[in-house]
């Protein structure tokens, strides 16, 4: 495990809070702001998922204290869906509460389909419920049920960060050939920016915390060739979208995208839960795969 543990090094920024506002503050220096993951999911007992809202309630705190341009992430699933969801839900308000507070946004993750319609009703909750401001979704673009989820949160005003989706799922409920999922990212990259355009949604904040409607999360060129090229069409100001990009991913990306002008924020992990998410990035990229293997038998 130790091996593991030094590889996941790639993608995960410590174990500690402290660690992790360190490599927010680095992020900050270069322009790039961050959202915040405490990593842990699929908690099973509701012990787990009262420490794990602890935790970022204390890190929603430390940006504070810190005074660093940083978000937060979080999975519903660490914090009590599937254990307990009355608990869950008591435990997202007190998040919602204190991010509304201190003038922070926490984004909602998506985790695998068996959540998702779960993970949609307690954020449309939470929209309605006087938290709009500061909070978010996350939608998958290879799910086919996506196009109709995005025209509901747009409706209802809601900021979405679109990615392609992390987890195995099956060919009745997402895409399975990649250019499929590729396809209908780009097809929902460009409801979110028309939404833009016709609505003037409000861009990047000046604290650098709430992100605009459209956060594109992918660090694929075709995909962010694609926005940059709608953005223009459309002439829409560049600080009107948001690109997001994974920690120890494609920074030359991160940085020339920000150079050109555009918010990038970068997701950062951190804690001792790392292995399932190390285990998506691995399974993302075989290279990363052939990586991490010669360097063990090396070893
Ligand atoms: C900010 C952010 C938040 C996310 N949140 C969620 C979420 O809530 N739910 C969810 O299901 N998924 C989430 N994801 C993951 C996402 O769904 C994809 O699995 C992941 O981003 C890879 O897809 P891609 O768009 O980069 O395209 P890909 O086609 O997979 O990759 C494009 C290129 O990016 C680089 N790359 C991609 N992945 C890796 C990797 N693991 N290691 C090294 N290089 C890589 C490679 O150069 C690759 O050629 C998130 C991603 C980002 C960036």
């Amino acid at each position: 495990m130790p091996m593991a543990r030094q590889a996941a090094a790639r993608f995960v920024a410590g174990e500690t809070q402290a660690q992790a506002l360190q490599v927010v503050e680095q992020l900050n220096q270069r322009g790039i702001l961050a959202t915040l993951d405490h990593l842990g999911e699929s908690t099973t007992r509701p012990g787990d998922a009262e420490q794990a809202t602890a935790e970022i309630l204390s890190l929603l705190d430390a940006i504070q204290s810190a005074g660093v341009q940083a978000n937060v992430s979080i999975k519903l699933s660490q914090i009590g869906l599937v254990v307990d969801p009355a608990l869950c839900e008591a435990n997202l308000w007190k998040i919602l509460t204190r991010a509304r507070e201190l003038g922070n946004f926490v984004r909602i993750d998506m985790e695998d389909s068996s959540l998702t319609q779960r993970t949609l009703d307690l954020y449309f909750k939470a929209l309605t419920g006087g938290f709009a401001q500061h909070v978010g979704i996350v939608l998958q673009a290879y799910l086919y049920r996506t196009e109709a989820d995005l025209t509901r949160v747009l409706t209802a005003g809601g900021r979405v960060r679109l990615c392609k989706g992390a987890y195995k799922e099956p060919p009745s409920r997402a895409f399975s050939r990649k250019s499929d999922v590729n396809l209908n990212f780009d097809q929902l990259a460009l409801q979110m920016l028309r939404y833009t355009l016709r609505h003037g949604a409000p861009q990047v904040s000046s604290d650098g915390r709430t992100p605009p409607i459209p956060a594109l999360a992918t660090h694929d060129p075709q995909r962010i060739r694609f926005v940059r090229q709608a953005v223009e069409e459309l002439y829409l100001s560049r600080r009107a979208v948001e690109f997001q990009m994974l920690y120890g991913i494609r920074r030359d990306l991160q940085e020339s995208l920000t150079a050109e002008g555009f918010p990038v924020r970068v997701y950062v992990p951190y804690g001792t839960h790392w292995y399932p998410y190390f285990m998506r990035r691995l399974g993302e990229r075989p290279a990363n795969l052939w990586f991490f293997l010669k360097n063990f038998f090396q070893h």
